[in-house]
């Protein structure tokens, strides 16, 4: 129920981080409306325009260009404004850029030399001179890639403040989860580390994919350009991670649901894996495959996981819990991975930054379903483990007790005797009932059973825990008293004797005989030990019966 508790609650924050989202995704461009553009890379000065070269967009979209286009200018009228809003911020994607205000540049980043054109993109905080007459202002790109050319993304007009404010919203989501994925590694490791053999492969799926997801959010952030200023690094390791996201993702699902008949997880790997090389080795053969490719991506990305969501239902509701519990973040990843697919990639809404890293908030509750999982395992092992043991100690107790007098029995006492070196003082008393035969005789064999029980638990009532009551055969008893030299034994046994013969015994009066023994330290042994006792239990039969006599005569005399 805890459990169960603790996973909602995820839930519910992870809604919460959403709608503090809100406010930026409901953020709108400012620079909507009418801007111009011309393809190639002449920028025309003022008073120098041919009005008829230049042609109209509508931003925030592109301007329609031809796939052999390299270059674009981008321009719009600027005019007089307020000196405290003077700072740009937008983002470009594998464009080298120079912004032209009238006849100057006021900005330039990366080369323009064909082969040196940047790849990744970069945000750009750029800080206008202040102008007291409406000038246009240029924005020209280069791109070897036509699918990026022509794109500024998320302008803004704003203070510097203002800018440094948004550009740090823009990463808040990278914020907000990469200490989480780098958390839940360091967890998974611990678990992956102690897992039982038919987990492990489980955990180290979801540590890879974790390491995938970490690395992804390192590259995706603007963050990354603090640590290290190289865009086209960041740029290739985020595109190669974005495509082992949904390949590290299935190979985590497959586990889950490798033991559905109807599952075929690997049939979405495999399309996860072809898309892979094939972007690879496109980008590596110079065709830019790596954003090319993005189209069937998200294709892939959609159908497969959707496959995959169907399978993981199917397999919940046959009782797979961890499939279950799996649901919850598959959703999460592909809605989340969707939604920045139309924003960022198809630029069908303007959104400025990524929310798939939230999605490892919804992760959360498939690893804490996991660790439940493993927790609830480790228990019911422990359970069985501690039941086998009881059932062990409880078989072993039966193989060495007597099963009508509850006494031990002999393999006890040859257990014993291997076990525990005996050490002086040590005594033992051997009692034999007196004329039994007669009472077998006389009240039956049953009779003669209960005055059996009887007389043990006469003598068990005098004992203390210390001495052990061995049936040495038929109504023969044999007391081991480690502790007690032969004084303290003959006294005891003197009890004993009395004990037995002051009651009744289911309804009967009987005596005892008993012979009495003692360990005489090195060079002795138990068979000549016992031997001692039963020759001096013959003595007490010969001298009349219920008697105690000890091995040398001196003791006897501590007997009435
Ligand atoms: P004494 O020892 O005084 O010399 O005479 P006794 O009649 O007791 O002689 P002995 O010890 O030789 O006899 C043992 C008898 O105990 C033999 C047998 O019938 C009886 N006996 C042995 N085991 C059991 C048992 O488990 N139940 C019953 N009812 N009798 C048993
Ligand atoms: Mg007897
Ligand atoms: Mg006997």
């Amino acid at each position: 129920m805890r459990e169960k508790a603790g996973q909602n609650c995820i839930l519910i924050c992870w809604l919460c981080l959403l709608l503090c989202l809100c406010p930026l995704v409901s953020e709108a461009a400012v620079w909507d409306g009418d801007w111009y553009y011309r393809e190639g890379s002449s920028v025309l000065r003022d008073g120098e325009e041919e009005p008829d070269e230049w042609k109209t967009f509508t931003y925030p979209g592109r301007p329609p260009l031809p796939a052999s286009a390299h270059a674009v200018v981008l321009s719009k009228m600027l005019l007089p404004q307020d000196q405290q809003v003077n700072t740009l911020l937008f983002s470009t994607s594998g464009q080298s850029l120079r912004i032209w205000l009238g006849n100057h540049v006021i900005y330039s980043y990366g080369a323009f030399s064909q082969n040196e054109l940047v790849k990744g993109t970069h945000w750009h905080m750029v800080q206008l001179p202040v102008i007291s007459e409406p000038t246009p202002l240029n924005f020209e790109l280069h791109s070897d890639s036509s699918s990026q050319l022509g794109y500024i993304d998320g302008l803004l007009l704003d203070t510097e403040m203002g800018a440094m404010k948004r550009l740090y919203l823009y990463d808040l989501t990278f914020m907000w989860s990469f200490p989480v994925a780098i958390l839940f590694l360091l967890v998974m490791g611990i678990y992956y580390h102690f897992a039982p053999p038919e987990r492990k492969r489980l955990y180290r799926n979801v540590l890879a994919f974790l390491l995938v997801f970490a690395i992804w959010l390192l590259c995706s952030s603007k963050i990354n350009l603090m640590l290290w200023d190289q865009p086209v690094f960041w740029w290739s390791l985020m595109s190669v991670t974005a495509y082992l996201l949904p390949l590290s993702a299935n190979f985590v699902l497959y586990e889950i649901l490798r033991k559905e008949k109807y599952a075929h997880m690997e049939w979405v790997i495999c399309a996860n894996f072809c898309l892979f090389v094939l972007a690879i080795g496109g980008e590596v053969a110079g065709h830019h495959m790596l954003t090319g490719m993005m189209d069937a991506f998200y294709l892939v990305l959609g159908l497969g996981q959707g496959i995959a969501v169907c399978w993981l239902v199917e397999a919940a509701y046959s009782g797979n819990e961890l499939a279950r519990a799996a649901l919850v973040p598959t959703v999460g990843f592909t809605v989340l991975g969707l939604i920045d697919g139309v924003s960022g990639h198809f630029r069908l809404v303007q959104w400025y930054t990524f929310v798939t890293p939230l999605g490892i908030y919804p992760f959360a509750y498939l690893i804490s379903a996991m660790m439940r999982l493993q927790l609830l395992q480790e228990h019911s092992l422990e359970r069985r483990a501690a039941d086998l043991e009881y059932k062990a100690a409880l078989a072993m107790e039966k193989s060495e007790r007597d099963a009508l007098t509850g006494c031990y029995n002999r393999h006890y006492l040859q257990a014993y005797l291997r076990d525990k070196a005996i050490k002086e003082p040590f005594s033992v008393l051997l009692l034999d009932i007196d004329h039994f035969k007669r009472v077998n005789d006389a009240c039956g064999h049953d009779r003669g059973d209960q005055i059996l029980k009887g007389f043990t638990e006469v003598l068990k009532r005098e004992l203390d825990k210390d001495k052990h009551l061995v049936r040495a055969g038929g109504e023969e008893f044999l007391l081991l008293c480690p502790g007690l030299d032969m004084r303290m034994a003959c006294l005891l046994g003197e009890v004993l004797r009395q004990a037995v013969a002051s009651r009744k015994i289911a309804g009967l009066s009987i005596t005892c005989s008993i012979g009495a023994a003692c360990w005489h330290g090195e060079g002795d042994s138990t068979e000549a030990m016992f031997k001692r006792a039963d020759q001096a239990l013959y003595a007490a039969k010969n001298s009349g019966r219920n008697k105690l006599v000890a091995e040398s005569a001196e003791y006897t005399s501590y007997t009435r």
